[in-house]
């Protein structure tokens, strides 16, 4: 199963893909996770990347279009793959139909004033990538493996209302490119788990 996942940031959209990907035996491919790797390892694509991202604005498209057309020539996406920050734009998407056929896109859809409380509390962990919030979360190691956690470098206002305006103008167009494929869940007040549920069942049916 070949997914689209489309949702502002801090939307949630880490997490559900991270539900996904263990029911459906699928890999999340983030590109963001993708950027952050490569400037941690200093290469070429990190040092072209680093700038944008410390600012909140989108990678340009060259750079971004080549390194997952390279991430889904690897053999783990054979069985499927839940993409997670990509595409992020009309010009993105209309590249990513050359690469591959997808079989669904869920768009989550959160309320911006949920979004803003959850943005600076956001906590990830070092080793397994379990994300937290501050608000109902208050260890700075994780509660599955114990390792530290830590937030990341964009995660303060002044980036994270910039690409916030860059999510509604450039990415939410993609809903509607996406019609006939589309499925939008609501993030629920309940918690992750309720938010997947209605999703999981909506991917089982089209395994059917
Ligand atoms: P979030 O969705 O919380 O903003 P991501 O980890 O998906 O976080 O992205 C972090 C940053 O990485 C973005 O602000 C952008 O600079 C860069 N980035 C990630 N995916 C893309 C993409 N598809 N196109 C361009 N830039 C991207
Ligand atoms: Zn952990």
């Amino acid at each position: 199963m070949r997914i689209i996942l489309l949702g502002a940031p801090f939307s949630g959209k880490g997490t559900l893909a991270r539900n996904i990907m263990k029911d459906f035996n699928i890999v999340q491919i983030s590109t963001g996770d993708l950027f952050r790797e490569n400037i941690k390892n200093g290469t070429e694509v990190g040092l072209k990347a680093k700038s944008y991202m410390d600012k909140g604005e989108l990678v340009p498209d060259a750079v971004t279009i080549e390194m997952l057309k390279e991430r889904l020539k690897c053999d783990d996406c054979k069985n499927g793959f839940i993409l997670d920050g990509f595409p992020r734009s009309i010009p993105q998407a209309e590249a990513l139909k050359e690469i591959t056929d997808i079989d669904a896109v869920i768009a989550l859809d959160v309320p911006t004033d949920e979004i803003k409380r959850r943005c600076v509390g956001r906590r990830i962990c070092s080793k397994c990538g379990e994300i937290y919030n501050t608000s109902s979360y208050s260890k700075p190691t994780c509660e599955k493996c114990g390792s530290p956690l830590f937030q990341r470098d964009d995660d303060n206002l002044e980036t994270i209302t910039l690409r916030l305006e860059v999510y509604e103008k450039t990415t939410a167009p993609l809903i509607n490119f996406y019609a006939d494929k589309l499925y939008v869940a609501k993030g629920s007040q309940e918690g992750p788990e309720e938010t997947y549920k209605p999703v999981k069942n909506f991917l089982k049916g089209l395994l059917k």
